[in-house]
C-alpha cells in the first residue's frame, strides 16, 4: 500500500491527527494508496512554512523564479511516463490520454509561466506636467490553490505556477479523490532542492483541510477550480475576510451544429469534445443542438462513432475511454440517465454501467450515452452531470438555439460549428460563456483568458491575467512640483 504525505517546509509531513484516508484505483475499484486526512494543524504549519519562505521567494529576480519553474518543467518532462501512469492509475483516465495531454500541459503550465514572468509589466500614467503614476505589481503573499481531479495534474499546475511566478507562497491541495501526482510533484521539489516552504501541498478532505486554507487569515487570496456550490461555500469563507478570489466552476456547454458546417471535422471533433476523458472536462460540450436538415443523418453517424468508444482498461495504450473516478460519481451519472427517462428522454445509445473482465471486473465503468427527445429546459438539460451523458437536439433558427444555449444557469464554453462566418462571430458574441470556440474544441492558447461566466465562475485564469490575479496593484502617484 503506497502512503502519500503532506510536503510542508520542503519534507514530508504525517497528518497531526493520524488520520488516513484509502484511495482506490477506479479501473479496478481497490484500494491501492493512502492519503493523510489533513486538519487545520496541517494547513496552519503549512501556512506557517509558506509565510517563512516568502520573504525570500519573494525578492528574487524574475529570471531566478523563472529558473526554478523550468526545473519544475524539465523534471516533469524527464518523469512523463512515470506521472502519466500514475494519473491514469489514480484518475481511471486511458494512459495515452495522460500521456499527450495532461502530463505535458503541467509541463507546459511551469514552462509557459516560467516565460511569461519575465515578460510581465505594469502601467504608468502620464499626467502631462503635473506628474506621472506608475503601478508596482507586488506578490500578495500566502496564497491557497484548491484544483479538482479530473484533470489532476494540468489544473493543480496550472494556479500554482503562476502564483509562484508572480512571487508567492503557495498552500496547494490537490483533490482526495487523486492524491497521486501532486505527490510525484512534491517529490520532485524534493529530488530537485526546490526552495523549502515555496510550495506546500497539503492533502485532505474539502470540508477540512480544503476549508483551513479559506479560513486561514494568512492566506490572502484562494484560487479554486471544482464544482458550483463549493465555490458558493469558498466565497461565503473568503468574501467576509476579504481574499482575492478567482472561482473556475461548473458548466453545461452547449455544441451548436450548423448544416453548412465541415462535416466530417465536426463530427470527429464533436465525439472528442463530448467523451473525452468519459465526458469529466469542464468544457465538454454535454448539449448538441444539430440544424434540422442534417439532425438524422448526423445521430446516424454520431451513434455509429460512438459505438467504436467502447470502456476498457485506461492501462492499455489502445483504450480511449475508460473508467469513471468514483463509484459515487458513477452513481451520480447513473442516476441522472434515471432521470433523463423519466424525463422522456430516449436513449440512443449507452445508458448503462459496464462490467468488463479480469482485472477491471470490479471497476467503475459506464457507456458512452447520447440521448434525445428531451425538452431543453428539464433537468437533464439544466444541471452539470460531468459524466458521459450527452443530449441531442434539432433547432430551425439561429434565435431558438442562441435562447437555448444560453437558458441554463452556467456560462462556461461553447463551440459553434459554420462556415458562414458572420454567424460565427455573430453568435459568439452572443453566446454566454467566457469561451467560444469555432470550428474546433479545446484549442488552448496559455495566453488567453480562461473562465466562465454567470455560475460557472468569477475571475479568470490563463497569461497575464492569473499575474494580475497573483499580484496586487499599487498605484505611485508623483508630482513633479514647480
Ligand atoms: P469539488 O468542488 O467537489 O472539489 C474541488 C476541490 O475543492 C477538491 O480539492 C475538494 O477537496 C475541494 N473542496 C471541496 N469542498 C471544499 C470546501 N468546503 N472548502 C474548500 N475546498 C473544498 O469538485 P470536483 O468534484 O473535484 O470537480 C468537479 C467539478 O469541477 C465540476 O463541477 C467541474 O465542472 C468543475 N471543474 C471546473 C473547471 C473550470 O475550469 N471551470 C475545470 C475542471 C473542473
Amino acid at each position: 500500500m503506497m502512503q502519500f504525505h503532506n510536503y510542508i517546509g520542503g519534507q514530508w509531513q504525517k497528518p497531526s491527527n493520524g488520520l488516513w484516508c484509502e484511495n482506490a484505483e477506479p479501473a479496478t475499484g481497490q484500494t491501492f494508496s493512502q492519503w493523510p486526512d489533513s486538519g487545520s494543524e496541517d494547513v496552519a504549519a503549512a501556512v506557517a512554512s509558506a509565510r517563512q519562505a516568502f520573504p525570500t521567494w519573494s525578492s528574487l529576480s524574475a529570471e531566478e523564479r523563472s529558473y526554478w519553474l523550468m526545473v519544475l518543467s524539465d523534471g516533469i518532462q524527464e518523469k512523463l511516463e512515470e506521472f502519466a501512469q500514475a494519473e491514469s492509475k489514480d484518475n481511471g483516465k486511458p494512459v495515452v490520454l495522460a500521456r499527450t495531454v495532461d502530463i505535458p500541459r503541467a509541463v507546459a503550465n511551469f514552462r509557459f509561466f516560467a516565460q511569461a514572468i519575465t515578460q510581465f509589466s505594469s502601467e504608468s500614467h502620464s499626467m502631462g506636467s503635473e506628474g506621472i503614476n506608475y503601478t508596482l505589481r507586488q506578490p500578495i503573499g500566502v496564497v491557497g490553490c484548491i484544483s479538482p481531479w479530473n484533470l489532476p495534474l494540468y489544473l493543480l499546475t496550472w494556479k500554482i505556477a503562476p502564483a509562484l511566478a508572480a512571487g508567492n507562497t503557495v498552500v496547494a491541495k490537490p483533490s482526495e479523490m487523486t492524491p497521486y501526482t501532486a505527490h510525484l510533484l512534491a517529490e520532485l521539489c524534493m529530488e530537485k532542492g526546490f526552495p523549502p516552504g515555496v510550495l506546500n501541498l497539503v492533502h485532505g478532505k474539502g470540508a477540512s483541510a480544503g476549508e483551513a486554507i479559506c479560513q486561514h487569515p494568512a492566506v490572502k487570496a484562494i484560487s479554486f477550480t471544482g464544482g458550483t456550490a463549493t465555490g458558493k461555500r469558498i466565497a461565503g469563507i473568503a468574501a467576509p475576510a476579504f481574499k482575492k478570489l478567482s472561482l473556475e466552476l461548473g458548466g453545461k456547454n452547449p455544441t451548436i451544429i450548423f448544416a453548412d458546417c465541415d462535416y466530417q471535422t465536426m463530427l470527429s471533433q464533436t465525439v472528442r469534445s463530448s467523451f473525452a476523458n468519459q465526458g469529466q472536462i469542464c468544457l465538454c460540450g454535454s448539449r448538441i443542438f444539430v440544424e434540422r436538415s442534417i439532425y438524422e443523418q448526423f445521430k446516424a453517424d454520431f451513434i455509429q462513432k460512438i459505438l467504436l468508444l467502447k470502456p476498457a482498461d485506461p492501462s492499455d495504450p489502445a483504450t480511449r475511454f475508460g473508467a469513471l473516478v468514483s463509484e459515487g460519481h458513477m452513481t451520480k451519472v447513473l442516476d441522472y440517465i434515471r432521470l433523463a427517462k423519466e424525463e422522456g428522454g430516449i436513449i440512443l445509445s449507452g445508458g448503462k454501467r459496464v462490467l468488463l473482465e479480469g482485472r477491471c471486473r470490479e471497476g467503475w465503468f459506464v457507456e458512452p450515452t447520447v440521448i434525445e427527445g428531451l425538452p431543453y429546459d428539464c433537468r437533464t438539460n439544466q444541471e452539470e452531470i460531468f459524466g458521459p451523458v450527452v443530449t441531442l437536439a434539432p433547432f430551425d433558427t439561429e434565435d431558438e438555439v442562441l435562447q437555448q444555449a444560453n437558458s441554463t444557469e452556467y456560462g462556461l464554453s461553447a463551440v459553434i460549428w459554420t462556415e458562414n462566418l458572420s454567424r460565427a462571430h455573430r453568435l459568439a458574441s452572443h453566446l454566454e460563456a467566457g469561451i467560444v470556440w469555432v470550428n474546433c474544441w479545446l484549442v488552448r492558447d496559455l495566453r488567453t483568458p480562461f473562465g466562465g461566466v454567470k455560475n460557472s465562475g468569477v475571475g479568470r485564469e490563463g497569461g497575464m491575467e492569473a499575474l494580475r490575479f497573483f499580484t496586487e496593484p499599487k498605484n505611485i502617484c508623483i508630482r513633479y512640483g514647480a
